[in-house]
């Protein structure tokens, strides 16, 4: 058994892992130059950035897992802080020390920024959740489960809403109410822990997929980086990949014959790679009907002395959602991050003027008078899928033997997360190992 792997995001490097750690060889294609797709660590200015902020939650265990398995340390990986969402001076929710739920439920009944009578609200609709065990018998959007449970205007916007687009990066309008409520079954209703947020210290490709890949290599499996597969051709009861000219070595094109192929890829490139195989003809009308939404981060390098009074938080009605200092959580002070998920009138701006508006909130809301020596602003378009109701992920098992699809858009309670797509990774060298 040879399993060939295209793609090195946190999926292919979590199948990749998996396989490798019950013997089995993999060699695995990655057509950029560094590892992490869209968790990608970035070098601007001589400063180590992300694609975009990202944030975990206590509950991914299998991502925490597989990092701690290729080496890492979660107490120096992360800062970790226990549930809190502050919109400042507009709403404050921070769980106490109390064991799950009532930890939450004390946390909504101590809110500030709401009346009295839509705190209680919002905890009967987390009680009404969790005696439905978070399962609705027919999806609907976020916003109407909100409407049927009573959750007015105000309370939408200022603790649902910002929690949806933080998990789903999808707004109410659209988004899946039953995929929110798997997140929050998962996040808030086991142990306290589950629901901590942690922010990583390191950069996403150092935190996992470079670790992961000394991993699979110690192993006999080999990573290739730019070296991207631009062809899956069945044959003979096999699979061979054709990569890219100049992978392995320049002016060569290579061509690997594997028993099992994991594609990866995110899904308009699967979609590409897969469409001359008529086999797969559902499986591509499926990828293709997918819609996604943006995110965008905007990176301000401010003088060392500049922080926020938390390492993270919202601001309300801002075009900046959610600020995250990064002197606070990572040891780079004066560096601060803005976060825009999902799609908004943002993206009408040119990236000037959209950090020139950054500029000016965190003046007007911090007396942030500094000007920052640089910005940069980093627009992932197609940042994760939609995450529509009833929605019909392609899953991980194809109609070609043999081939099998990983990554976070893929079948699964999860919505676009790193704990999603590595999900499908381990469920993809499962299905092989099998
Ligand atoms: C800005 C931003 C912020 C986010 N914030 C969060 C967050 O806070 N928390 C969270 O859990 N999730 C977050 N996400 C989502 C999370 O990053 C993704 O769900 C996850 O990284 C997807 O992993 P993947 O392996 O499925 O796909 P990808 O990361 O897209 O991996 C696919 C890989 O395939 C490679 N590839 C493409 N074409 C080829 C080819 N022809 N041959 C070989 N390789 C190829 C790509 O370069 C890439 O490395 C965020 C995403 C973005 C963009």
């Amino acid at each position: 058994m040879v399993v060939g792997i295209i793609g090195g995001g946190y999926a292919g490097m979590a199948a990749a892992v998996a396989l490798a750690e019950r013997g089995i060889p993999v060699t695995l294609f990655e057509s950029a130059r560094q590892l992490g797709g869209r968790a990608r660590g970035v070098m601007h200015n001589d400063t180590q950035l992300d694609n975009g902020q990202h944030l975990l939650l206590g509950c991914y265990r299998q991502t925490l897992r597989l990092i701690k398995q290729v080496g890492g340390n979660l107490e120096q990986d992360f800062l970790r802080l226990p549930l809190q969402l502050d919109l400042h001076g507009e709403f404050s929710l921070r769980a106490p020390r109390l064991p799950a739920p009532l930890h939450l439920l004390v946390a909504l009944l101590n809110a500030q920024g709401i009346s009295f009578g839509e705190r209680m609200k919002a905890a009967r609709f987390m009680l009404a959740l969790r005696r439905m065990n978070f399962y609705l018998p027919r999806d609907m959007t976020v916003a109407e489960l909100l409407v049927q449970h009573g959750q007015d205007a105000e309370l939408a916007q200022k603790l649902w809403e910002p929690l949806c687009i933080a998990a789903l990066n999808t707004p109410i309008l659209k988004a899946s109410a039953q995929v929110l409520l798997n997140v929050l079954r998962d996040a808030l209703n086991q142990k306290r822990s589950d629901s901590d947020m942690l922010l990583p210290r390191v950069d996403f490709t150092a935190l996992f997929p470079q670790r992961a890949a000394n991993y699979i290599e110690q192993r006999g499996g080999m990573v290739f980086t730019s070296c991207g597969v631009e062809a899956i051709i069945p044959k003979d009861h096999g699979i061979e990949l054709v990569t890219a000219q100049a992978c392995p070595e320049p002016g060569r094109r290579r061509t690997e014959r594997f028993s099992h192929v994991i594609c990866s890829a995110p899904p308009t490139v699967t979609a590409k790679l897969l469409r001359p195989i008529s086999l797969l003809e559902n499986t591509v009308a499926q990828i293709d009907s997918l819609e996604h939404q943006p995110i965008y981060t905007v990176y301000l390098r401010y003088p060392a002395h500049v922080h926020l009074p938390h390492p993270m938080l919202g601001l309300h009605r801002r075009f900046s959602q959610w600020l995250f200092d990064k002197g606070q959580i990572a040891g780079q002070h004066g560096l601060l991050a803005a976060v825009i998920s999902a799609e908004g009138i943002h993206q009408e701006l040119p990236q000037e003027q959209l950090a020139q508006r950054v500029i000016a909130e965190l003046r007007e809301e911090f007396g942030i008078a500094e000007v920052p020596e640089w910005f940069k602003v980093i627009a992932e378009k197609r940042a994760t899928f939609c995450c529509a109701p009833n929605l019909q992920r392609p899953s991980q098992q194809t109609d070609l033997p043999g081939l099998l699809l990983a990554g976070d858009y893929t079948a699964g309670a999860y919505p676009a997360t790193l704990e999603g797509a590595v999900l499908s990774g381990l469920h993809c060298a499962s299905l092989i190992s099998a």
